[in-house]
């Protein structure tokens, strides 16, 4: 499993998720940082400062 907190990119935000692999954080990202933050989409920079940040996690 895969894991990333908005926190992890220096956002004032308690949001976190999980999911199998990058592309589905990356899709978890983008619909919170579009509902919660107004982003109308990730730019190039920021998805890979996300993509270095998510971590690896154990499966519950
Ligand atoms: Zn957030």
């Amino acid at each position: 499993m895969k894991s990333f907190e908005c926190k992890d990119i220096g956002v004032n935000c308690g949001w976190k998720c999980q999911a199998e692999n990058e592309q589905e954080i990356l899709r978890q990202v983008e619909e919170h940082g579009r509902k919660v933050h107004g982003m109308q989409q990730l730019d190039p920079e920021l998805r890979d400062r996300i993509q270095s940040k998510i971590k690896d996690t154990q499966a519950a």
